[in-house]
Protein backbone atom coordinates (compact mmCIF):
# COMPACT_ATOMS: atom_id res chain seq x y z
CA UNK A 1 0.00 0.00 0.00
CA UNK A 2 0.89 3.65 -0.49
CA UNK A 3 1.33 5.83 3.14
CA UNK A 4 2.06 9.45 4.10
CA UNK A 5 2.88 9.60 7.95
CA UNK A 6 2.12 13.13 8.23
CA UNK A 7 4.83 13.97 11.52
CA UNK A 8 8.62 12.51 11.63
CA UNK A 9 8.78 12.11 15.19
CA UNK A 10 8.72 9.11 18.10
CA UNK A 11 5.61 7.83 16.54
CA UNK A 12 5.60 9.03 12.70
CA UNK A 13 9.18 7.49 12.03
CA UNK A 14 9.19 4.61 13.80
CA UNK A 15 5.37 3.82 12.61
CA UNK A 16 6.55 4.40 8.56
CA UNK A 17 9.69 2.75 9.19
CA UNK A 18 7.78 -0.66 10.60
CA UNK A 19 4.56 -0.31 7.72
CA UNK A 20 8.04 0.14 5.08
CA UNK A 21 9.61 -3.13 6.74
CA UNK A 22 6.04 -5.06 5.74
CA UNK A 23 6.29 -4.10 1.98
CA UNK A 24 4.18 -0.71 1.98
CA UNK A 25 5.50 2.45 -0.06
CA UNK A 26 5.71 4.94 2.59
CA UNK A 27 6.71 8.62 2.66
CA UNK A 28 7.39 9.96 6.21
CA UNK A 29 6.72 14.22 6.05
CA UNK A 30 7.60 16.43 8.53
CA UNK A 31 7.45 20.70 8.54
CA UNK A 32 10.74 20.62 10.56
CA UNK A 33 12.60 20.93 7.18
CA UNK A 34 16.27 20.01 9.05
CA UNK A 35 14.42 16.92 10.50
CA UNK A 36 13.97 15.79 7.05
CA UNK A 37 17.77 17.20 5.48
CA UNK A 38 19.17 15.31 8.75
CA UNK A 39 17.01 11.91 7.69
CA UNK A 40 17.92 11.85 3.88
CA UNK A 41 21.56 12.49 4.80
CA UNK A 42 20.98 9.20 6.59
CA UNK A 43 20.81 10.48 10.11
CA UNK A 44 18.26 9.61 12.57
CA UNK A 45 17.69 12.94 14.75
CA UNK A 46 16.18 10.43 17.96
CA UNK A 47 17.58 7.67 19.66
CA UNK A 48 16.01 4.93 19.87
CA UNK A 49 16.95 1.23 20.03
CA UNK A 50 17.29 -1.00 16.42
CA UNK A 51 15.59 2.13 14.49
CA UNK A 52 18.88 3.11 12.22
CA UNK A 53 19.24 -0.04 11.04
CA UNK A 54 15.42 -0.56 10.08
CA UNK A 55 15.36 2.93 8.19
CA UNK A 56 18.41 2.63 6.55
CA UNK A 57 17.66 -0.83 5.02
CA UNK A 58 14.28 0.57 3.80
CA UNK A 59 15.25 3.69 2.73
CA UNK A 60 17.61 1.69 0.38
CA UNK A 61 15.41 -1.17 -0.34
CA UNK A 62 13.37 2.34 -1.96
CA UNK A 63 10.33 1.16 0.29
CA UNK A 64 10.77 4.38 2.62
CA UNK A 65 11.56 7.99 1.86
CA UNK A 66 11.36 11.58 3.77
CA UNK A 67 9.82 14.80 2.38
CA UNK A 68 8.71 18.15 3.51
CA UNK A 69 5.99 18.01 0.40
CA UNK A 70 3.02 16.87 2.26
CA UNK A 71 0.93 17.55 -1.35
CA UNK A 72 2.90 15.77 -3.03
CA UNK A 73 3.20 12.35 -0.61
CA UNK A 74 -0.82 12.63 0.20
CA UNK A 75 -1.60 12.68 -3.86
CA UNK A 76 0.12 9.40 -4.11
CA UNK A 77 -0.92 7.70 -0.55
CA UNK A 78 -4.36 5.29 0.06
CA UNK A 79 -3.89 5.84 3.86
CA UNK A 80 -2.58 8.92 5.59
CA UNK A 81 -1.37 8.29 9.41
CA UNK A 82 -1.55 11.91 11.56
CA UNK A 83 1.43 11.26 14.25
CA UNK A 84 1.88 15.14 14.96
CA UNK A 85 2.51 16.18 18.51
CA UNK A 86 -0.33 17.34 21.06
CA UNK A 87 0.86 18.91 23.42
CA UNK A 88 -0.45 20.33 26.98
CA UNK A 89 -2.72 23.46 25.97
CA UNK A 90 -3.08 26.46 28.35
CA UNK A 91 -6.06 25.15 29.63
CA UNK A 92 -4.61 21.39 30.50
CA UNK A 93 -6.66 19.91 27.88
CA UNK A 94 -4.70 18.72 24.46
CA UNK A 95 -3.72 21.37 21.69
CA UNK A 96 -5.05 19.91 18.68
CA UNK A 97 -3.79 22.79 16.88
CA UNK A 98 -0.78 20.89 15.13
CA UNK A 99 -3.46 18.04 14.45
CA UNK A 100 -5.79 19.97 12.72
CA UNK A 101 -3.72 21.94 10.95
CA UNK A 102 -2.01 18.50 9.10
CA UNK A 103 -5.97 17.97 8.89
CA UNK A 104 -6.67 20.91 6.83
CA UNK A 105 -3.38 20.14 4.61
CA UNK A 106 -3.86 16.70 4.28
CA UNK A 107 -7.67 17.27 3.03
CA UNK A 108 -6.34 20.34 0.37
CA UNK A 109 -4.67 17.51 -0.91
CA UNK A 110 -6.34 14.33 -1.86
CA UNK A 111 -6.66 13.38 -5.34
CA UNK A 112 -9.16 10.06 -4.51
CA UNK A 113 -10.67 8.70 -2.04
CA UNK A 114 -8.02 7.79 0.69
CA UNK A 115 -8.36 6.91 4.76
CA UNK A 116 -7.29 9.39 7.18
CA UNK A 117 -5.92 7.94 10.64
CA UNK A 118 -6.19 10.12 13.87
CA UNK A 119 -2.49 7.79 15.25
CA UNK A 120 -1.77 10.99 17.40
CA UNK A 121 -3.32 10.99 20.97
CA UNK A 122 -6.23 13.18 20.55
CA UNK A 123 -9.31 13.68 22.85
CA UNK A 124 -12.66 12.20 22.69
CA UNK A 125 -14.38 13.90 19.61
CA UNK A 126 -11.05 14.53 18.04
CA UNK A 127 -12.23 12.15 14.83
CA UNK A 128 -14.98 14.01 14.47
CA UNK A 129 -13.25 17.16 14.51
CA UNK A 130 -10.70 16.16 11.81
CA UNK A 131 -13.50 15.10 9.88
CA UNK A 132 -14.85 18.30 9.48
CA UNK A 133 -12.04 19.86 9.01
CA UNK A 134 -11.05 17.99 6.15
CA UNK A 135 -14.88 18.12 4.41
CA UNK A 136 -14.17 21.95 4.42
CA UNK A 137 -11.10 21.94 2.15
CA UNK A 138 -12.08 18.59 -0.51
CA UNK A 139 -14.85 17.36 -2.69
CA UNK A 140 -12.96 14.07 -2.49
CA UNK A 141 -14.31 11.07 -0.61
CA UNK A 142 -12.32 9.93 2.62
CA UNK A 143 -12.92 7.98 6.07
CA UNK A 144 -11.42 9.07 9.35
CA UNK A 145 -10.31 6.39 11.61
CA UNK A 146 -9.20 6.28 14.92
CA UNK A 147 -5.67 4.05 15.35
CA UNK A 148 -4.21 5.36 18.58
CA UNK A 149 -0.55 3.86 19.63
CA UNK A 150 0.88 2.23 22.40
CA UNK A 151 4.40 1.93 21.50
CA UNK A 152 7.08 2.90 24.28
CA UNK A 153 9.88 4.64 23.47
CA UNK A 154 13.03 2.43 24.13
CA UNK A 155 11.42 -0.65 23.10
CA UNK A 156 9.44 1.24 20.16
CA UNK A 157 10.47 -0.89 17.10
CA UNK A 158 9.52 -4.28 18.84
CA UNK A 159 5.85 -2.72 20.60
CA UNK A 160 5.45 -1.59 16.91
CA UNK A 161 5.85 -4.84 15.43
CA UNK A 162 4.72 -7.26 18.33
CA UNK A 163 1.86 -4.88 19.61
CA UNK A 164 -0.06 -6.31 22.47
CA UNK A 165 -3.35 -5.35 20.53
CA UNK A 166 -4.15 -3.02 17.75
CA UNK A 167 -7.52 -0.56 18.49
CA UNK A 168 -9.15 0.70 14.86
CA UNK A 169 -11.94 3.24 15.54
CA UNK A 170 -14.11 3.45 13.03
CA UNK A 171 -17.46 3.29 11.65
CA UNK A 172 -16.46 2.21 7.71
CA UNK A 173 -16.29 -1.17 7.18
CA UNK A 174 -14.13 -0.36 3.95
CA UNK A 175 -11.29 1.39 6.50
CA UNK A 176 -11.46 -1.46 8.80
CA UNK A 177 -10.70 -3.68 5.98
CA UNK A 178 -7.92 -2.03 4.98
CA UNK A 179 -6.52 -1.11 8.00
CA UNK A 180 -6.78 -5.13 9.02
CA UNK A 181 -4.99 -5.68 5.84
CA UNK A 182 -2.17 -3.02 6.98
CA UNK A 183 -1.69 -4.53 10.54
CA UNK A 184 -2.03 -8.11 9.78
CA UNK A 185 1.61 -8.41 9.47
CA UNK A 186 1.90 -7.38 12.90
CA UNK A 187 -0.51 -9.60 14.47
CA UNK A 188 0.27 -13.07 13.01
CA UNK A 189 0.28 -14.49 16.51
CA UNK A 190 -2.79 -13.51 17.38
CA UNK A 191 -3.05 -10.74 19.04
CA UNK A 192 -6.31 -9.32 18.37
CA UNK A 193 -7.19 -6.30 16.64
CA UNK A 194 -9.76 -4.60 18.56
CA UNK A 195 -12.80 -2.40 16.37
CA UNK A 196 -14.48 -0.54 18.13
CA UNK A 197 -16.48 3.08 17.47
CA UNK A 198 -13.64 6.35 17.04
CA UNK A 199 -14.98 7.63 20.54
CA UNK A 200 -14.25 4.43 22.56
CA UNK A 201 -10.81 4.14 21.05
CA UNK A 202 -9.43 7.90 21.58
CA UNK A 203 -10.80 7.22 25.22
CA UNK A 204 -9.11 3.46 25.37
CA UNK A 205 -5.77 5.38 24.60
CA UNK A 206 -6.09 7.93 27.46
CA UNK A 207 -7.21 4.99 29.77
CA UNK A 208 -4.19 3.03 28.84
CA UNK A 209 -1.94 5.95 30.12
CA UNK A 210 -4.20 6.48 33.04
CA UNK A 211 -4.00 2.82 34.67
CA UNK A 212 -0.01 2.45 34.08
CA UNK A 213 1.01 6.12 36.06
CA UNK A 214 -1.96 5.29 38.70
CA UNK A 215 -0.12 1.99 39.17
CA UNK A 216 3.07 4.18 39.43
CA UNK A 217 1.76 6.88 41.97
CA UNK A 218 -0.23 3.78 43.73
CA UNK A 219 3.72 2.35 44.50
CA UNK A 220 5.12 5.38 45.05
CA UNK A 221 2.49 6.06 47.74
CA UNK A 222 3.47 2.59 49.18
CA UNK A 223 6.99 2.95 48.99
CA UNK A 224 6.93 6.50 51.00
CA UNK A 225 4.73 4.40 53.79
CA UNK A 226 7.27 1.73 53.88
CA UNK A 227 9.76 4.05 54.46
CA UNK A 228 8.23 5.56 57.07
CA UNK A 229 6.88 2.18 59.06
CA UNK A 230 10.52 0.52 58.21
CA UNK A 231 8.90 -1.85 55.37
CA UNK A 232 11.31 -2.71 52.22
CA UNK A 233 8.79 -1.81 49.22
CA UNK A 234 10.73 -4.22 46.77
CA UNK A 235 9.87 -6.97 49.14
CA UNK A 236 6.00 -5.71 49.11
CA UNK A 237 6.56 -5.17 45.43
CA UNK A 238 7.11 -9.00 44.93
CA UNK A 239 4.44 -10.16 47.72
CA UNK A 240 1.48 -8.11 45.53
CA UNK A 241 3.08 -8.79 42.07
CA UNK A 242 2.57 -12.30 42.46
CA UNK A 243 -0.80 -12.36 42.48
CA UNK A 244 -2.45 -12.84 38.97
CA UNK A 245 -5.25 -10.19 39.42
CA UNK A 246 -1.95 -7.41 40.09
CA UNK A 247 0.69 -8.64 38.02
CA UNK A 248 4.36 -7.61 37.98
CA UNK A 249 4.60 -5.18 35.46
CA UNK A 250 4.35 -0.68 36.63
CA UNK A 251 5.07 -1.43 39.85
CA UNK A 252 8.46 0.07 40.21
CA UNK A 253 9.02 2.55 42.89
CA UNK A 254 11.24 5.35 42.06
CA UNK A 255 11.20 8.89 41.40
CA UNK A 256 7.84 8.80 39.19
CA UNK A 257 6.99 8.81 35.76
CA UNK A 258 7.97 11.72 33.45
CA UNK A 259 8.02 11.87 29.26
CA UNK A 260 6.14 13.34 26.08
CA UNK A 261 2.90 11.24 27.62
CA UNK A 262 1.72 10.24 30.62
CA UNK A 263 2.02 13.70 32.06
CA UNK A 264 0.26 15.71 29.50
CA UNK A 265 -2.36 13.04 29.21
CA UNK A 266 -3.37 12.74 32.46
CA UNK A 267 -3.88 16.51 32.67
CA UNK A 268 -6.09 16.04 29.31
CA UNK A 269 -8.55 13.47 31.05
CA UNK A 270 -8.70 15.89 33.22
CA UNK A 271 -9.75 18.78 30.71
CA UNK A 272 -12.42 16.07 29.60
CA UNK A 273 -13.67 15.75 32.72
CA UNK A 274 -13.98 19.40 33.45
CA UNK A 275 -15.72 20.41 30.42
CA UNK A 276 -18.23 17.71 31.15
CA UNK A 277 -18.67 18.55 34.83
CA UNK A 278 -17.38 14.71 35.33
CA UNK A 279 -14.81 14.36 38.60
CA UNK A 280 -11.51 13.10 37.82
CA UNK A 281 -9.91 12.83 41.67
CA UNK A 282 -8.11 9.43 40.68
CA UNK A 283 -5.95 10.92 38.00
CA UNK A 284 -5.64 14.17 40.32
CA UNK A 285 -3.97 12.38 43.27
CA UNK A 286 -2.04 10.35 40.58
CA UNK A 287 -0.56 13.36 39.60
CA UNK A 288 0.04 15.40 42.78
CA UNK A 289 1.34 11.89 43.79
CA UNK A 290 3.61 12.36 40.69
CA UNK A 291 4.76 15.59 41.46
CA UNK A 292 5.48 15.17 45.50
CA UNK A 293 7.72 12.10 44.81
CA UNK A 294 10.17 13.98 43.08
CA UNK A 295 10.54 16.23 46.38
CA UNK A 296 10.98 13.09 48.20
CA UNK A 297 14.47 12.76 46.94
CA UNK A 298 15.45 16.09 47.52
CA UNK A 299 13.98 15.83 50.69
CA UNK A 300 16.22 13.18 51.41
CA UNK A 301 19.65 15.17 49.70
CA UNK A 302 18.92 18.13 51.67
CA UNK A 303 18.38 16.31 55.35
CA UNK A 304 21.94 14.28 54.85
CA UNK A 305 23.50 17.59 54.24
CA UNK A 306 21.99 19.58 56.98
CA UNK A 307 20.24 22.09 54.14
CA UNK A 308 22.50 23.00 52.46
CA UNK A 309 24.35 21.85 49.35
CA UNK A 310 26.46 25.21 49.56
CA UNK A 311 30.16 24.16 47.80
CA UNK A 312 29.23 20.38 47.66
CA UNK A 313 29.39 18.55 43.87
CA UNK A 314 26.64 16.03 42.87
CA UNK A 315 27.45 13.39 40.30
CA UNK A 316 23.91 12.80 38.27
CA UNK A 317 23.32 9.67 36.56
CA UNK A 318 21.04 9.28 33.84
CA UNK A 319 18.79 12.48 32.28
CA UNK A 320 16.42 10.90 30.15
CA UNK A 321 12.93 10.47 31.39
CA UNK A 322 13.49 6.62 31.28
CA UNK A 323 16.16 4.21 29.60
CA UNK A 324 16.63 3.62 25.87
CA UNK A 325 15.64 7.08 24.97
CA UNK A 326 17.08 10.32 24.96
CA UNK A 327 13.96 12.22 25.15
CA UNK A 328 14.15 14.39 28.88
CA UNK A 329 10.36 15.59 28.00
CA UNK A 330 9.23 15.85 31.82
CA UNK A 331 11.74 13.85 33.12
CA UNK A 332 12.32 13.93 36.70
CA UNK A 333 16.05 14.94 36.33
CA UNK A 334 14.70 17.93 35.30
CA UNK A 335 12.83 18.85 38.16
CA UNK A 336 16.48 17.20 40.16
CA UNK A 337 18.77 19.00 39.06
CA UNK A 338 16.98 22.33 39.65
CA UNK A 339 15.90 21.97 42.50
CA UNK A 340 20.01 20.92 43.86
CA UNK A 341 21.28 24.05 41.96
CA UNK A 342 18.82 26.34 43.65
CA UNK A 343 20.30 24.65 47.41
CA UNK A 344 24.07 25.75 45.73
CA UNK A 345 25.11 22.64 44.80
CA UNK A 346 27.38 21.83 41.50
CA UNK A 347 26.31 19.26 39.25
CA UNK A 348 28.16 17.28 37.31
CA UNK A 349 26.04 14.77 35.32
CA UNK A 350 26.16 11.55 32.70
CA UNK A 351 23.61 10.08 30.44
CA UNK A 352 24.58 7.83 27.63
CA UNK A 353 22.47 9.71 24.80
CA UNK A 354 20.51 12.67 26.35
CA UNK A 355 23.43 14.47 27.01
CA UNK A 356 22.78 17.13 23.51
CA UNK A 357 19.32 17.66 24.94
CA UNK A 358 20.77 18.63 28.41
CA UNK A 359 23.25 20.97 26.97
CA UNK A 360 20.73 22.84 25.07
CA UNK A 361 18.58 22.45 28.39
CA UNK A 362 21.02 23.79 31.11
CA UNK A 363 23.95 25.28 28.94
CA UNK A 364 26.56 25.84 31.37
CA UNK A 365 24.93 26.16 34.64
CA UNK A 366 26.03 22.02 34.98
CA UNK A 367 29.17 20.14 33.55
CA UNK A 368 28.24 16.95 31.22
CA UNK A 369 30.59 14.51 31.41
CA UNK A 370 31.52 11.77 28.49
CA UNK A 371 32.06 9.18 30.61
CA UNK A 372 29.96 7.93 34.05
CA UNK A 373 32.76 7.60 36.41
CA UNK A 374 34.15 10.90 35.50
CA UNK A 375 31.64 12.26 37.32
CA UNK A 376 32.40 10.92 40.20
CA UNK A 377 35.62 12.39 40.70
CA UNK A 378 35.48 14.44 44.13
CA UNK A 379 31.89 14.15 44.51
CA UNK A 380 30.27 14.52 47.47
CA UNK A 381 27.04 12.25 46.81
CA UNK A 382 26.11 10.48 43.35
CA UNK A 383 22.13 10.79 42.94
CA UNK A 384 20.62 7.76 40.53
CA UNK A 385 17.95 9.33 38.15
CA UNK A 386 17.71 6.95 35.26
CA UNK A 387 17.94 3.03 35.91
CA UNK A 388 19.99 2.76 32.08
CA UNK A 389 21.42 -0.66 32.16
CA UNK A 390 24.89 0.33 32.61
CA UNK A 391 24.70 1.67 35.91
CA UNK A 392 23.39 -1.26 37.42
CA UNK A 393 26.37 -3.44 38.27
CA UNK A 394 29.31 -0.36 37.94
CA UNK A 395 32.76 -1.03 40.28
CA UNK A 396 31.45 0.12 43.13
CA UNK A 397 35.04 -0.14 44.73
CA UNK A 398 36.17 2.41 42.18
CA UNK A 399 33.11 4.71 42.76
CA UNK A 400 34.40 4.52 46.63
CA UNK A 401 37.65 5.75 45.69
CA UNK A 402 36.75 8.56 43.23
CA UNK A 403 34.28 10.22 45.26
CA UNK A 404 35.01 12.44 48.00
CA UNK A 405 32.10 10.95 50.38
CA UNK A 406 30.64 7.90 49.49
CA UNK A 407 26.65 8.29 49.59
CA UNK A 408 24.46 7.76 47.14
CA UNK A 409 20.68 8.84 46.62
CA UNK A 410 19.79 5.88 44.73
CA UNK A 411 15.93 6.97 43.07
CA UNK A 412 15.50 3.69 41.48
CA UNK A 413 16.33 1.09 43.69
CA UNK A 414 18.98 -0.49 41.74
CA UNK A 415 21.31 -1.26 44.44
CA UNK A 416 21.33 -4.10 47.08
CA UNK A 417 21.28 -2.13 50.15
CA UNK A 418 23.19 -4.77 51.88
CA UNK A 419 25.94 -5.25 49.75
CA UNK A 420 26.39 -0.90 49.69
CA UNK A 421 26.08 -0.96 53.32
CA UNK A 422 29.32 -3.65 53.70
CA UNK A 423 31.34 -1.83 50.94
CA UNK A 424 30.90 1.39 53.30
CA UNK A 425 28.36 3.67 51.27
CA UNK A 426 25.78 5.52 52.78
CA UNK A 427 22.87 4.38 50.77
CA UNK A 428 19.21 5.84 50.37
CA UNK A 429 16.71 4.16 48.37
CA UNK A 430 12.72 4.72 47.44
CA UNK A 431 11.06 3.30 50.21
CA UNK A 432 13.77 0.87 51.75
CA UNK A 433 15.14 1.30 54.54
CA UNK A 434 18.62 2.72 54.84
CA UNK A 435 21.69 0.55 55.96
CA UNK A 436 23.83 2.16 58.30
CA UNK A 437 27.64 2.32 56.47
CA UNK A 438 29.79 -0.27 58.06
CA UNK A 439 32.98 0.03 56.89
CA UNK A 440 35.31 2.68 58.50
CA UNK A 441 35.72 5.27 55.92
P1 LIG B 1 7.19 14.37 18.28
O1 LIG B 1 7.15 15.74 18.85
O2 LIG B 1 8.38 13.52 18.46
O3 LIG B 1 6.90 14.43 16.70
C1 LIG B 1 5.88 15.19 16.11
C2 LIG B 1 6.37 15.66 14.75
O4 LIG B 1 5.30 16.25 14.01
C3 LIG B 1 7.46 16.73 14.82
O5 LIG B 1 8.61 16.30 14.10
C4 LIG B 1 6.81 17.97 14.16
O6 LIG B 1 7.74 18.77 13.47
C5 LIG B 1 5.84 17.30 13.23
N1 LIG B 1 4.71 18.15 12.77
C6 LIG B 1 3.95 19.02 13.45
N2 LIG B 1 3.02 19.57 12.65
C7 LIG B 1 3.19 19.03 11.41
C8 LIG B 1 2.54 19.19 10.16
N3 LIG B 1 1.48 20.02 9.99
N4 LIG B 1 2.99 18.49 9.11
C9 LIG B 1 4.04 17.65 9.23
N5 LIG B 1 4.70 17.45 10.42
C10 LIG B 1 4.28 18.13 11.48
O7 LIG B 1 5.89 13.65 18.86
P2 LIG B 1 5.71 12.09 19.20
O8 LIG B 1 6.37 11.78 20.50
O9 LIG B 1 6.01 11.29 18.00
O10 LIG B 1 4.14 12.04 19.47
C11 LIG B 1 3.19 12.19 18.44
C12 LIG B 1 1.83 11.80 18.96
O11 LIG B 1 1.83 10.41 19.32
C13 LIG B 1 1.39 12.53 20.23
O12 LIG B 1 0.01 12.73 20.18
C14 LIG B 1 1.74 11.58 21.35
O13 LIG B 1 0.94 11.75 22.48
C15 LIG B 1 1.44 10.24 20.70
N6 LIG B 1 2.20 9.12 21.24
C16 LIG B 1 3.50 9.27 21.57
C17 LIG B 1 4.21 8.18 22.07
C18 LIG B 1 5.66 8.32 22.46
O14 LIG B 1 6.17 7.43 23.14
N7 LIG B 1 6.36 9.38 22.07
C19 LIG B 1 3.59 6.94 22.22
C20 LIG B 1 2.25 6.81 21.84
C21 LIG B 1 1.57 7.91 21.36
Amino acid sequence: MKLTIVGSGYVGLVAGTCFADSGNDVICVDVDAAKIRTLNAGKIPIYEPGLEELVHKNVREKRLSFSTDLANAVGQSEVVFIAVGTPEGENGDADLKYVLNAAEQVGKALKRYTIIVDKSTVPVGTADRVRETVAKVTDQPFDVVSNPEFLKEGAAIDDFLKPDRVVIGTNSEHARRIMAELYQPFVRTENPIIVMDPASAEMAKYAANAILATRISFINEIANLCEAWGADVEQVRRGIGADVRIGRSFLFPGLGFGGSCFPKDLAALQAMGQQRGVPTEVISAVQSVNRRQRQVLLAKVMKHFGGSLKGLSIAVWGLAFKPCTDDMRESAALTIIEGLLDAGAKIRAYDPVAGQHAREIFGNRIELCEIDYDCLTGADALVVVTEWNEFRQPDLEKMRTLMRQPVIFDGRNIYDPERLGRLGFTYYAMGRPSPRSRRAT
